[in-house]
């Protein structure tokens, strides 16, 4: 009976026993409150091992995060002992396997050579939370009322774990959370701060659209133009005051433009056609019209207009300028005027204008020289060009004037011949200046006047002179032949007639000796005739034929030297003149004396002919001479008069020339004579020879000039 009732007390004192270590196990989890997995575990197994006497407590956990598994070690009366853990580990694995799902609920096991009995718990529904291993020595482990123990124990642990687990994820995610709150509150904040930014920039470009505005409504308004707006079909929308104040009339009046008089009648068909065309194409305009001003005065006017496109490209607006171009247009007209006046000028003057750019040699004519050159309108000139049409033998010349202007600079002027395609020989005069052109280049400007008309009248007129010369020395021996053969010529005839009766008289059978007496008397009739005629022949020449008047010496001998100056100019014979100012007038035959001027002077010209080792130099000369004469001189350095020579300069018909009739001489010194005056000639101290004459100087006037002299 004992045994029975023994049992059942400890049976009842071990249930007792069980359920205290129940309400234990199940108060653990006061314990862990927001405590972290390993708390957990070795809070439980401290409790399990001192609860169930045990030898040993342990642990894998495997981790959510898929971590290696973390073991944990109990043993009484040591806290734990990761050393044994591995030892543990390694004995379970070698007993029973490495899946610890795998593992029976009890085992037997050899650790540290002693022997354990284990009981196996997994953690989790389907233990994969992990796995608890409790081990005693007592063989009879564990009974079931510890395996109970262990179970709920086991469950309270898994239960925990998850707990905490759940816990760690709810931290996290508000951890999480509270990271994306602050973050997207940051991103909020600076969006925040960008549209504050924005909303200020904004303002600012409202701001400043406003002011822009306001700028072009001014700058439209104080232009110094015309401005309108029209729309994209050309009407007027908005003009600005100018346009108003200018036309005198309103935006209304302004937009019947088209049927108004405010632009040109003539103009207008232009102006419409310029913007139809702009308007169809879209592409910008530009035409000049006459506007109507208030006050009825039309002035013109450069109109531009431009679209204005939208971001399409459609135009919203035509903007249009107009410009008063009327004092411009004025202005090009006088000097369109001014510049056909100059060409006209130019070509009436057969002169045009050239620049030269010296050192690019840039040439430009006028129109008038492309005249001149022959060369066609629109070619372009250069030095090489122009080359082309200047006289072969003239072309030295040129090249020399060009390079001293490029040197030494200074005045351009020389004459030069060119020579045309048709072989004809043009005369030009250059004349030039060196000019700094504003943009500091160095440029001659000048002038080539076509002088071949007055070359050509020159050459004439010198030939005329030189024949008029020649004519004079012929004419006076032609005057002189014929009035000697016209008054000698009857006696001679006289003569001859009776000279021959004569002799047929003499000659008859038997001679007619009274006859011929007769006859020869009129022979020598006639003779004596002849005789007197020359006597009086030479006393008309020398005496008569004077046309006296009262005449200026020096003037006399101006306007011969003036008809003779080309002649000179071509021998190369340098003038000199050196006339007294105080010469009293002559009374005489002006042609005459000039004639005898001509003589010594051409006379002058010749005798220096073949001069070339000095200057041919010529003086001519007028002073007083004593007894109230005037003097004339011309003096050369030409071959000078040889003793033979000088012995026969004035007799007639004597000449030492190929051409010359050796007249002019005698003939001058009649005149002279007739002057009552002196023609002399003599050697000079160097070359040449000294002509001069003396004539008395006007008799009635000389009392006068004297006392006026005697006053001075
Ligand atoms: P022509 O000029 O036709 O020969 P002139 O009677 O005028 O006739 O001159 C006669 C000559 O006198 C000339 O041929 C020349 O030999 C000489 N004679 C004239 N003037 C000069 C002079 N200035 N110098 C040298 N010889 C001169």
């Amino acid at each position: 009976m004992n045994a029975p009732l023994e049992t059942a007390i400890e049976e009842a004192a071990r249930l007792r026993g069980c359920l205290n270590d129940l309400v234990v196990v199940m108060a653990i989890p006061e314990l862990w409150m927001g405590s972290e997995p390993p708390q957990i575990i070795s809070t439980s197994l401290h409790v399990l091992v001192g609860m169930l006497h045990l030898d040993f407590a342990y642990v894998r956990m495997i981790d959510r995060d898929g971590r290696s598994p973390r073991e944990f070690v109990q043993v009484p009366g040591q806290p734990e002992l990761t050393s044994q853990a591995s030892e543990i580990t390694e004995a379970l694995n070698r007993s029973q396997g490495d899946d610890y799902l795998k593992w029976p609920p009890n085992a037997r096991l050899t650790l540290g050579g002693a022997e354990f009995s284990t009981a196996q718990i997994r953690l989790g529904l389907l233990g994969e939370i992990g796995v608890v291993v409790v081990g005693s020595q007592r063989f009879d482990f564990p009974s079931r009322s510890e395996r109970l123990v262990l179970d709920v124990a086991a469950n309270q642990v898994a239960i925990g774990l998850q707990q905490a687990y759940l816990l760690h994820e709810q931290k996290r995610i508000a951890g999480e959370l509270d990271k994306r709150v602050a973050q997207r509150t940051s991103e909020l904040a600076s969006a925040n701060e960008e549209l504050a930014r924005e909303v200020v920039e904004r303002r600012w470009a409202e701001d400043a659209l406003r002011e822009s505005e306001r700028a072009s409504r001014l700058i439209v308004n104080t232009i110094p133009g015309l401005v309108a707006i029209l729309s994209p079909a050309g009407e007027v929308e908005v003009v600005n005051p100018q346009i108003v104040e200018y036309c005198g009339r309103s935006l209304e009046e302004l937009k019947q433009w088209g049927t108004s008089d405010t632009v040109h009648r003539e103009d207008l068909p232009r102006a419409m056609l310029a913007l139809m065309q702009s308007m169809a194409s879209g592409e910008p305009y530009e035409f000049e019209v006459r506007l109507r001003r208030f006050d009825g005065v039309y002035r013109w006017f450069q109109v531009r207009g431009r679209p204005l496109r939208d971001t399409d490209g459609r135009i919203l607006h035509w903007y249009a300028l107009h410009t008063d171009i009327d004092d411009l247009k004025r202005a090009e007209e006088q000097l369109g005027l001014n510049e056909a006046f100059l060409a006209e000028g130019q070509r009436l003057s057969h002169t045009g204008s050239f620049s030269w750019f010296v050192d690019t040699n840039d040439v430009s004519f006028s129109e008038e020289l492309y005249r001149i050159f022959e060369f066609e309108r629109d070619l372009p000139v250069s030095l090489g060009l122009i080359a082309t049409r200047i006289h072969p033998d003239d072309l030295p010349l040129l090249a020399e004037k060009i390079e001293r202007a490029k040197v030494a600079g200074g005045e351009l002027q020389y004459e030069i011949r060119l020579r045309m395609a048709d072989g004809s020989v043009k005369y030009v005069h250059t004349l030039g200046r060196d000019a700094n052109h504003p943009d500091g280049r160095r440029e001659y400007l000048g002038a080539i006047q076509d002088i071949t008309a007055r070359r050509l009248s020159d050459e004439a007129l010198t030939k005329a002179g030189s024949e008029l010369a020649q004519m004079a020395k012929v004419m006076s021996l032609g005057v002189l032949t014929a009035s000697i053969a016209h008054e000698v010529n009857q006696p001679l005839s006289g003569i001859i007639t009776n000279a021959s009766t004569c002799l047929r008289m003499l000659g008859a059978e038997p001679p007619n000796l009274d006859g011929a007496r007769e006859t020869a008397r009129r022979t020598i009739r006639d003779g004596n005739r002849a005789s007197d005629m020359i006597s009086r022949l030479r006393a008309l020449f020398s005496k008569k034929g004077v046309v006296a008047e009262l005449l200026d010496l020096n003037e006399a001998t101006r306007e011969v030297l003036a008809l003779s100056s080309s002649q000179l100019q071509r021998n190369r014979v340098m003038l000199r003149l050196e006339l007294a100012n105080d010469l009293p007038p002559i009374t005489g035959d002006r042609i005459q004396l000039q004639q005898v001027v001509l003589n010594l002077v051409c006379n002058a010209s010749d005798a220096m002919a073949d001069v070339e080792d000095r200057q041919r130099l010529l003086i001519v000369r007028t002073e007083r001479d004593e007894r109230d004469h005037v003097r004339l001189t011309v003096l050369d350095v030409g071959i000078g008069l040889q003793p033979h020579v000088a012995e026969k300069l004035f007799q007639a018909f004597f000449t030492t020339k190929s051409t010359g009739m050796g007249i002019g001489l005698s003939l001058s010194r009649s005149i002279i004579e007739s002057h009552h005056g002196r023609l002399w000639a003599g050697s000079n101290d160097g070359p040449g020879a000294t002509f001069a004459f003396s004539i008395p100087r006007d008799q009635e006037h000389a009392a006068d000039t004297t006392s006026i002299e005697g006053d001075s």
